[in-house]
C-alpha cells in the first residue's frame, strides 16, 4: 500500500487487532478504520490515545451488517482489509456455539461480499493492489498429539472444536472468493498468542489474575497439552509484513518455534509472580510459600487437542519475518504488565472469575 493509504481492520478492539493498530499508528503512516462490534472481548481501552489520533477512525459495527459495511467502504475507500473480528474462546464455543457460526462464518461471508462489491468497482490498477487478509488459527488443523513434525502450509484441515471448525469454514470461503471471483486474498494461520491486553479468560492472564487473588489455578487434565506460543507484537508485525509484501493468494504460517506444555507455562507464571509479587507480602496469598501451591487439576476439556505446532519456515524464508520476543522475556514482561495495569483488567472480571474455566 502507499504510505498514506487507508486499511479497514475488523476486530481492532480485541487482543491481536489492538496490537496491530497500536503498531500501525506508532510505526507507519497508514490510516486505520477499526470496525468492531465491541462484544465482551472488545475493549477500546486497549487503544490508549487512539481516539484523538488523526489517522484513526472507529465504527461500532457488526461484520454481519452488510449495509453498514457498504457505507464504510464508500466513505473510506480502503486499499485493503485485515479481518480479525471473531468469537475466539474455545470454551465458549463448546457451551454456546451459535455466536461462532454467526460471526466467524456468516459474518466473514458478509464481509467478503461487501469487500467484493467495493473491489469490483475499483479501477483495474487499484483492484490488483487490493488485499483481503484473513487472520486464522493453527487450530483448524486439529491435533498433532503423538505425532512428530509441525503443521506446514499444506497440512490437511481437521478441526476439533466448534471454534476451529468455524475458522476453517471462513478459510474455505476466503479461498473460494479468490478462485471464483478473483478477489486478491491473503491467509495466515498463527499459533497461540500471549502478551498485554489479553482478555482475562485466556490461559495466561487467567492464571496471573487468579494467582494474585489467591484462587485456584485450574489446569485441564494433566496439563500436558502442548502449544506453540508467540508474542502478540510478533504476530502484529507478521500480519503487516504479509499484508504489505505477499503476492495475492499467498498463505503463510506464523509461529514462535516455541512449544510449551500448559503445566510448564503455569509453573513459569508462578515463579515469576513469586519474584515480582512475593506471596508473603500480600493478604490474599500470605498463607502461601509459592503461588504454585494454588495449581489445581480439573477435568479435561471435551475434544481437547494434545499438541499444535507451526512450521513458520515459509514466512521466514520468503518475507524475512522472525519473532523478536524470547518467550522467557516476553512472559516476564506480560506478568509485569498485568501487575502494573489492574485498571485495564479489573473492570473486565466476571463475578465468577474464580471458576475452573481456563483456556488456551
Ligand atoms: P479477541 O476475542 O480478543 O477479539 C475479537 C474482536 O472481534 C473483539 O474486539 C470483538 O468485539 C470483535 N468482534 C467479535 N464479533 C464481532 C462481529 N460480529 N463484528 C465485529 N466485531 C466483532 O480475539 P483475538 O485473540 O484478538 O483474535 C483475533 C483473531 O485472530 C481471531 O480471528 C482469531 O481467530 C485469530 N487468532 C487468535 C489467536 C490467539 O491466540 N488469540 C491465534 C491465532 C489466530
Amino acid at each position: 500500500p502507499s504510505p498514506s493509504a487507508t486499511v479497514l481492520i475488523t476486530g481492532g478492539a480485541g487482543f491481536i487487532g489492538s496490537a496491530l493498530i497500536r503498531h500501525l499508528l506508532a510505526d507507519t503512516g497508514i490510516t486505520v478504520v477499526n470496525i468492531d462490534k465491541l462484544t465482551y472481548a472488545g475493549n477500546l481501552a486497549s487503544l490508549p490515545g487512539a481516539e484523538s489520533h488523526p489517522r484513526y477512525h472507529f465504527s461500532r459495527t457488526d461484520i454481519g451488517d452488510a449495509a453498514a459495511l457498504d457505507a464504510l467502504f464508500t466513505r473510506f475507500e480502503p486499499c485493503g482489509v485485515i479481518h480479525l473480528a471473531a468469537e475466539s474462546h474455545v470454551d465458549r464455543a463448546i457451551s454456546a456455539p451459535a455466536a461462532f457460526i454467526d460471526t466467524n462464518i456468516v459474518g466473514s461471508y458478509t464481509l467478503l461480499e461487501a469487500t467484493r462489491y467495493y473491489w469490483q468497482r475499483l479501477p483495474e490498477n487499484a483492484q490488483r493492489q487490493f488485499r483481503f487478509h484473513h487472520v486464522s488459527t493453527d487450530e483448524v488443523y486439529g491435533d498433532l498429539h503423538g505425532r512428530s513434525g509441525r503443521f506446514a502450509e499444506n497440512a490437511a484441515y481437521a478441526p476439533s472444536s466448534p471454534y476451529a471448525a468455524s475458522k476453517a469454514a471462513a478459510d474455505h470461503l476466503v479461498r473460494a472468493w479468490q478462485r471464483t471471483y478473483g478477489l486478491p486474498v491473503l491467509l495466515s494461520h498463527c499459533s497461540n498468542n500471549y502478551g498485554p491486553y489479553q482478555f482475562p479468560e485466556k490461559l495466561i492472564p487467567h492464571i496471573i489474575i487468579n494467582a494474585l487473588h489467591g484462587r485456584p489455578l485450574p489446569v485441564y487434565g494433566h496439563g500436558l497439552q502442548i502449544r506453540d506460543w508467540l508474542h502478540v507484537d510478533d504476530h502484529a508485525c507478521a500480519l503487516w509484513t504479509i499484508f504489505c509484501r505477499a503476492q495475492a493468494g499467498a498463505h503463510y504460517h506464523i509461529g514462535g518455534h516455541n512449544e510449551q506444555r500448559n503445566l510448564d507455562v503455569v509453573h513459569a507464571i508462578c515463579t515469576l509472580l513469586d519474584q515480582l509479587h512475593p506471596p508473603a507480602l500480600h493478604p490474599a496469598t500470605a498463607h502461601l510459600k509459592t503461588h504454585a501451591e494454588l495449581i489445581t487439576h480439573v477435568a479435561d476439556r471435551p475434544g481437547h487437542d494434545g499438541r499444535y505446532a507451526i512450521d513458520a519456515g515459509k514466512i521466514e524464508r520468503e518475507l524475512g519475518w522472525r519473532p523478536q520476543h524470547h518467550f522467557a522475556n516476553g512472559l516476564h514482561h506480560t506478568v509485569a504488565w498485568y501487575l502494573n495495569n489492574p485498571q485495564w483488567w479489573q473492570p473486565l472480571l466476571h463475578p465468577q472469575a474464580d471458576t475452573t474455566e481456563t483456556a488456551s
